[in-house]
């Protein structure tokens, strides 16, 4: 490999300096899922990251190897908190994705039509919501399972559960704070949240307000561009995170509530993509439970008679560094019980869309964490990410496990009704 002195002029030149803070120790190996199921060096945080290098000193070029490992990366970020050196790997791989994207490096099937999803119906709240109103006609005929059985066997568990369209109703544009009120919030409403998680959306909405909080659901904000940027596609997510970064600014928010963790933590990196407005977005974005933990729960809780495996959501943990409130929050509630786990902060397999694209290793990497899950035998799994949530209850089906699984801020609401 090239040293030294001669500027970097390969493909990839600009993430060089980033790719030098790895000292190849070797401490993230461990903590890699994809390391620990292939044991291939190149599928490590260490391997790729040597591939990066390679091909931006000029060394290798740009073709199908790195192609195929950061495609078959979960984008789990767990390299980022085993690393001593401080590599940033999330913002690596998110550049090299893109690079992989702009050369036509990756275009099987399956990458196309995410692709077309992400770019043509997941920004649009009308065509996602006319897609799963299709989508519940086909699970009233029993169509849907079919199709994926028929079509795709390796997807069939991981049809999303349709809500009642009861669920599916926007959030008010304030909901206003109950006793003496302490501030004004903003909540990010997300894309798909309205439409497959809006019982969480306005669960959060309802534990703000009772915490003292307005919490206004800012006009303009829509999809952040987290899938979309994950997935290679840099312009778009950049646009439409620049979008919400224009809505929130709007109004008179004292923090941005959000309760996707995927979402929440490519908010807390805007900086990086839009520079000074970004920065002030980036400022105010906390993650439900870290924003309620800080402030301070203060709303009287009922008794819930539960046993509960919380489980961290990659871009939770390892993305924005929240651990303990959601643990801390769950703890105060009377008779719940929070029982841990062997794999709390090992991905779950969905990473975004990467349960569709890579369906072999996300199983094989689901399976690891069931195994923890079936083990405490919990009456509910709480995690507190969309993802997180279909994946995990995939999990559920294919173990018959009894477990429900819920968004931590769920068993809250139904605790302090
Ligand atoms: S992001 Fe996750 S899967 Fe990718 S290299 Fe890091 S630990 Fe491995
Ligand atoms: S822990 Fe950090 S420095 Fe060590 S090999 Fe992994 S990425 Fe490189």
């Amino acid at each position: 490999m090239a040293s030294g002195s001669a500027p970097p002029a390969g493909p990839l030149a600009d993430l060089h300096p980033g790719t030098l803070d790895c000292v190849h120790c070797g401490l993230c190996l461990q903590h890699c899922p994809t390391y620990i199921e292939t044991g291939r060096e190149t599928s490590s945080p260490r391997g790729r990251i040597y591939l990066m290098r390679g091909v931006a000193e000029g060394e290798i070029p740009l073709g199908e190897v790195l192609a195929e490992e950061a495609a078959l990366c979960l984008g789990c970020r767990a390299c980022e908190t085993a690393c001593p050196s401080g590599v940033r790997y999330g913002a690596l791989l998110e550049r090299t994705r893109a690079r992989v994207a702009e050369a036509g490096l990756d275009e099987r099937t399956s990458r196309r039509i995410e692709r077309f999803a992400l770019r043509k119906v997941v920004p649009y709240p009308r065509r996602l919501r006319r897609l799963v109103s299709l989508l519940a006609l086909g699970r009233t005929l029993g169509l849907d399972r079919l199709a994926l059985r028929l079509l795709a066997p390796d997807l069939r568990d991981l049809a999303p559960d349709v809500p009642p369209r009861a669920e599916r109703v926007p959030l008010p544009p304030v909901t206003p704070a109950e006793g003496a009120r302490r501030g004004r919030v903003g909540i990010l409403i997300g894309c798909v949240m309205p439409e497959l998680f809006g019982a969480v959306n306005a669960a959060t909405a309802r534990i703000l307000a009772r915490n003292g909080f307005d919490v206004v659901a800012s006009t303009g904000q829509g999809c952040c561009g987290a899938l979309q940027a994950h997935a290679g596609d840099a312009h778009l997510g950049t646009e439409l995170l620049a979008r919400n970064a224009q809505a929130f600014a709007a109004d008179d928010l004292d923090a941005l509530v959000v309760n996707s963790a995927g979402c929440g933590a490519f908010l807390r990196e805007a900086g990086a993509h839009l520079g000074e407005a970004g920065e002030a977005l980036a400022g105010k974005t906390r993650d439900v439970c870290e924003f309620l933990e800080e402030a301070g729960w203060r709303a009287p809780l009922g008794e819930l008679r539960l046993r509960v495996a919380y489980d961290d959501p990659c871009h939770l943990v390892h993305g924005q560094g929240v651990a303990a409130a959601p643990r801390s929050l769950l703890a105060r509630v009377p008779g719940l019980e929070l029982v841990e786990h062997a794999e709390p902060d090992a991905c779950c397999g969905a990473a975004g869309t990467y349960n569709l694209i890579e369906p072999a290793m996300s199983a094989a990497v689901l399976e690891r964490k069931m195994a923890a899950l079936a083990a405490v035998d919990p009456d509910v799994i709480a995690t507190g990410n969309p993802g997180c949530i279909m994946q995990i209850r995939a999990g559920v089906r294919r173990r018959g496990l009894r477990a429900r699984v819920a968004h931590p801020v769920e068993l809250l609401d139904e605790a302090s009704r």
